[in-house]
């Protein structure tokens, strides 16, 4: 199967040298794409700015900004079987993005921001024929944001990681899932290395895609 993973998080520039981000560290990501490469899966990795290395065999898209990852699934999703969108792409840009340094003031200074396009659920049309997995962190109600992500975004899977407190799956090298599917199942993971919960992923992922070949999309 060809997998298409995203990884990481994206990076909204305000001027030259400034930008808004988030702690992503795109292990999960990574392990994932790890995982698909070692069970025999062909895979795309589109990654945001990470400090770690590349999986060696995955065609590798490097991205800064969520138009750039935007435009790269764009160009990948068409032939791919799984699309596992475990970025942590920015809700928010800059409404305008400075061509000069912005200078210190000493009053309150307030940026604009708008929206980013969501990725995901442009590619989670009901005519599609790869299966789409989403990632839902949270701080609180867990299952239940995760519930509505699934269902707003139409996906076939969503993977909801806690990332509150001190054990947050955020830039940690363990996590603690619960997946839920579309058919309304749920399946909890706990708290494993994240490389040990991407195997466990990458197989659910894989089973799944194969259950969705037999039968039509509702
Ligand atoms: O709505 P929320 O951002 O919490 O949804 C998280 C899921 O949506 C993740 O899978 C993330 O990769 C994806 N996402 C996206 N494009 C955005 C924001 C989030 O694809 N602009």
């Amino acid at each position: 199967m060809r997998f298409l993973v995203t990884a990481g998080p994206t990076r909204e520039p305000i001027d030259p040298v400034r930008f808004l981000s988030n702690r992503s560290s795109g292990k999960m990501g990574y392990a994932i794409a790890g995982a698909a490469l070692e069970a025999g899966h062909e895979v795309v990795l589109i990654s945001g700015p990470v400090h770690l290395d590349r999986p060696h065999t995955a065609k590798l898209i490097p991205v800064s900004t969520s138009d750039e990852m935007f435009e790269a699934v764009n160009r990948q999703i068409r032939d791919c079987d799984v699309f596992v969108m475990c970025a942590a792409v920015a809700d928010y840009k800059p409404a305008n993005v400075s061509a000069t340094k912005i200078k210190k003031r000493s009053d309150n200074f307030s940026l604009q921001l708008v929206p980013t396009r969501d990725i995901l659920a442009s590619h989670s049309k009901t005519d599609r024929s790869y299966l789409v997995v989403g990632f839902a962190a949270e701080t609180n109600d867990l299952e239940e944001n995760a519930k509505k992500k699934l269902a707003e975004k139409n996906l076939d899977i969503v993977v909801a990681n806690d990332v509150s407190g001190r054990d947050s799956a955020m830039e940690s090298d363990e996590n603690e899932v619960i997946i839920l599917f579309r058919e309304g199942a749920t399946k909890k993971i706990s708290r494993a290395p994240k490389k040990i919960i991407a195997r466990e992923l990458v197989n659910i992922f894989a089973n799944a895609r194969e259950k969705r070949l037999t039968k039509k999309m509702p």
